[in-house]
């Protein structure tokens, strides 16, 4: 299982919390990250594949991989009452996970909803 775990900063502790919900899952997957999301993620005791900061492409780099197939499901905590430089980046990256029809979580609700579907898979 391959998940990309992305959070706006002002979501950075809510994504926290959610990893730390559903940590025996997301230790038998495998973790990339952007860049600061990715030192949260690696606080929180798990490993992560570390890509750039969003601003500087991490959302892009997430974007390209699931467009070729290399990942199963996206978690990405955006936070909708801020800005962001990079709202191209995020708004692509959403586009390609519709295109390729992977699952993308965008609030820790449907996120759970997501993670409880892969753990009836196990
Ligand atoms: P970050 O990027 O993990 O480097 O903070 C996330 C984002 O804002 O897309």
């Amino acid at each position: 299982m391959q998940i990309a775990i992305i959070a706006h900063d002002g979501k950075k502790a809510e994504m926290v919390q959610f990893l730390l919900d559903h940590k025996s899952l997301l230790k038998k997957a495998n973790l990339t990250s952007t860049g600061t999301t990715g030192q949260h993620v690696e606080k929180a005791g798990l490993q992560v594949n570390r890509l750039l900061s969003g601003p500087m492409g991490g959302d892009a780099q997430i974007a390209a991989l699931a467009a070729e197939k290399k990942i199963d499901a996206v978690v990405f905590f955006r936070d909708p009452l801020d800005k962001h430089p990079h709202e191209p980046d995020v708004q692509m990256l959403m586009r390609i996970c519709d295109v390729h029809n992977i699952p993308i979580a965008t609030n820790p609700a449907t996120a759970s909803l997501i993670f409880t579907a892969f753990e009836g898979m196990d």
